[in-house]
């Protein structure tokens, strides 16, 4: 990942009791010196996010897991707006995630405007793309991607695609233990470097980090992360385990 901080993210999803988040607070703040290279985000529940970010040591970035479709505070019931979000000292969100295209209804148009409204706002997104085990079978991965892609690629104001990373999930790998192969990730990521190349220009395509998720353990991620085109990793099941510490020193 040459000169690239690789990214370390741990989505904690709707998981998390106060006792466990608590432990997982400790966990990270005793877990001792990050390797130089990593930056690590990680995303609890809304109702968690403030313990967390008053809590947790100062190189752990905090992000919401999601982000209303306005910018502005006012009458959107259960719902967080970037100027709110923001008011917090968050920085960072994750957008487009699966499960939220899956059972949100959030088709890529959505999250194109997510993410411009996020980045707009100055904020760094983690935008999720990935596709089914079907797309895969039918030999669809590029053409789903590209679909979810383009949306996200149009919402990048000038100068901000410094602040995008996009995490490739294939879907059929997200919590199901089946974790695409370091050689299967590596051949999605580098197409979709290419295909970043072809839209953003060559230079922006190399800066911007795409990170790999589905599965990701403590014994897969060390042979992942050796690949040229994987930046970094999105972490779910094992963000919530003491193991998400040896993910985060396979960066070193
Ligand atoms: C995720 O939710 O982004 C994810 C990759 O989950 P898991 O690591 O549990 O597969």
């Amino acid at each position: 990942s040459d000169g690239k901080k690789v990214l370390v993210g741990g989505n904690w999803k709707c998981n998390g009791t106060r006792d466990k988040v608590a432990s997982l607070i400790a966990m990270l703040n005793d877990a001792g010196e990050f390797p130089a290279n990593a930056e690590v985000v990680i995303a609890p529940t809304a109702l968690h996010v403030g313990k967390v970010l008053d809590e947790v040591r100062k190189d752990v970035n905090v992000s919401v897991q999601n982000l209303w479709s306005e910018p502005k505070a006012g009458a959107w019931t259960g719902e967080l707006t970037v100027d709110l979000v923001k008011d917090f000292g968050i920085n960072w969100c994750i957008l487009g995630h699966s499960e939220r295209r899956a059972y949100c209804n959030e088709t890529p148009e959505v999250v194109g405007n997510k993410v411009k409204i996020a980045l707009e706002a100055g904020m760094s997104v983690i935008a999720c793309i990935g596709e089914q085990l079907s797309d895969r079978e039918a030999n669809k991965t590029m053409e789903v991607c590209k679909a979810q892609l383009d949306p996200i690629l149009k919402a990048i104001p000038e100068g901000a695609i410094g602040r995008v990373v996009v995490a490739y999930e294939p879907v059929w790998a997200i919590g199901t233990g089946v974790t695409a192969t370091p050689d299967q990730a590596q051949d999605t990521h580098k197409e979709l470097r290419a295909y970043l190349s072809e839209v953003v220009g060559p230079k922006d395509a190399e800066a911007v980090r795409i990170i790999y998720g589905g599965s990701v353990k403590g014994a897969n991620c060390e042979d992942l992360i050796k690949k040229a085109d994987i930046d970094g990793f999105l972490v779910g099941g094992a963000s919530l385990k003491d193991e998400f510490k040896q993910i985060i020193a396979s960066s070193a």
